[in-house]
């Protein structure tokens, strides 16, 4: 584990709520009584960060802890929270409450029973031990215990996500991730939803799959509400026919990577303090790629290909970082000179809403077409019957508008008090110009039910070690058939 500079730990809202009613139960009732209670942990690996996810908490049985103004724990609760860890292929977190607010730091005998009573027993789980301490106000804060020479040292948390069907809520280490200042240029914003929900989007890391007319605006959109560290993957360059949609782009831009551009734009654009952009000029599938998505809290799904989206919704499902998917469909008529109809859709993804198969986005099949290259075989493409033939026609405002339609959508995820609505997708119809919502859920029997919070231990089978475009780079016929064979196994439901 050494190596990794940041950690964190993402819980979903089942496993937030359970610990929280359990450990919080004495002060809700006015006793000043801490309580405790054990976890389990998936590990989730990114290019820097290491995020324990957290989706199953092991309540104490009668006899198991004891009460006494602090709170113990009985040898064999220790035992079985290890077996069921083990079981599970999963690590050790501990869990304890304290009656004061905000991040926690670590008292004496917090550090005695972390360090030396469980850190050793946890390497039974070959994972470390993970600490989090809940504030009286529902606050948590996060360390893991890795172990170093002989001795367990302690790697505080950035942060602490807890990933939800109606928000994403965010518990910061104002330490490592100091406050974003106060900045007057960014005055209007604050003024709009408060300096704590500023010093939340501030603080965001988020990714961008897909620079190209919708990404290009997202990430314009970011850069001026104050994200400061924002990831941009995309293999394409610029071409002249991009230029009538992408946003920044001047003829002198052809032949240049849209993340270059993407990022000179952010670079002139932010209005953060100080602004990080990591640019990946290749596709999501390969490991650099992936593991750069994997340091994010927050998805942008601006690509209108089957294999981006199969990688995001594994990555939403299994690693708990919340995609923002969208995209935009336009009918022309038979002779291709009038607009028929045009729409456009926006949806959020994490176990909690419907996946990007379940809603229609893509296929298995379309995955392994791309994979083997037909789907950009002209060939093949000329034999589809006209309506399956994939359609680039698009203009500037669609692009504005669905962009607009995803970001609202995350900063509503982000920012929205109990009491707004569910909201899962949103479609909007051109013709009638009318916004729909739709709230539907995963068929009964999704695949990627299972794979909820597995994180590094659901992987999709084509992630490629090194940069290479397999659509684009003339595999053997060979690979093709075992692709075919191979990959619908593996993609089938
Ligand atoms: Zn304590
Ligand atoms: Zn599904």
């Amino acid at each position: 584990m050494e190596g990794y500079m940041r950690f964190e730990v993402v819980l979903t809202e089942q496993a937030n709520a359970i610990s929280q009613e359990h450990m919080l139960q004495h002060y809700r009732k006015g006793v000043l009584q801490e309580d405790l209670c054990f976890a389990v942990w998936q590990p989730s690996t990114g290019k820097e960060r290491r995020t324990a996810l957290i989706d199953e908490i092991l309540l104490p049985r009668p006899g198991e802890r004891n009460l006494h103004g602090n709170v113990s724990f009985e040898p064999q609760y220790l035992a079985r929270a290890i077996q069921t860890a083990r079981e599970k292929g999963a690590g050790l977190v501990f869990m304890h409450s304290h009656p004061t607010d905000g991040w926690q730091d670590m008292s004496t005998a917090d550090i005695e029973a972390e360090q030396y009573t469980l850190a050793y027993p946890a390497g039974a789980t070959d994972l470390p031990l993970v600490g989090l301490t809940l504030g009286q106000d529902g606050y948590w804060s996060a360390r893991f215990w890795e172990s170093n020479n002989q001795q367990m040292r302690r790697h505080w948390c950035e942060k602490v996500r807890v990933v939800g069907p109606k928000s994403y809520d965010f518990h910061f280490n104002n330490r490592i991730s100091p406050l974003p200042e106060r900045r007057n240029i960014l005055r209007r914003t604050v003024d709009t939803w408060g300096y704590e929900s500023q010093s939340t989007i501030g603080r965001l890391r988020v990714g961008i799959v897909g620079l190209g007319s919708v990404g290009s605006i997202v990430a314009e959109a970011l850069a001026r509400i104050g994200v400061s560290h924002i990831t941009l993957i995309d293999p394409d360059i610029i071409e002249e026919h991009n230029l009538d949609r992408l946003l920044n782009a001047t003829a002198a831009e052809i032949g240049q990577q849209k993340v270059q551009l993407a990022a000179a734009s952010i670079a002139q654009h932010a209005t953060a303090d100080h602004v990080s952009t990591t640019i990946l000029p290749i596709s999501i599938h390969n490991t650099p790629a992936y593991e750069a998505a994997l340091d994010c809290d927050v998805l942008f799904s601006c690509v209108d290909r089957p294999i981006a989206r199969d990688v995001l919704n594994y990555i939403a499902h299994a690693h708990l970082i919340p995609v923002i998917d969208g995209g935009i469909a336009v009918e022309t008529n038979r002779k291709q000179s009038t607009l028929f109809s045009a729409h456009w859709r926006a949806h959020i993804v994490t176990p909690f809403h419907q996946c990007l198969r379940c809603n229609g986005q893509y296929n298995s099949s379309m995955v392994i077409m791309e994979l083997d290259g037909s789907l950009d075989d002209p060939s093949y493409i000329s034999n589809l019957p006209v309506e399956q033939r994939a359609s680039n026609q698009n203009v500037f405002p669609f692009s504005l508008s669905a962009a607009a339609m995803e970001v609202n959508l995350m900063l509503r995820y982000i920012l929205s008090p109990s009491w707004w609505p569910l909201v899962r997708q949103q479609d909007y119809q051109f013709v009638a110009a009318e916004t729909r919502i739709i709230n539907e859920e995963c068929h009964p029997h999704c695949s990627f039910r299972g794979r909820r919070a597995l994180g590094d231990k659901e992987r999709p089978f084509y992630i490629a070690p090194v940069s290479v475009e397999p659509s684009r780079s003339g595999l053997l016929s060979i690979w093709r058939k075992f692709l075919r064979i191979f990959g619908m196994v593996c993609l089938s439901e």
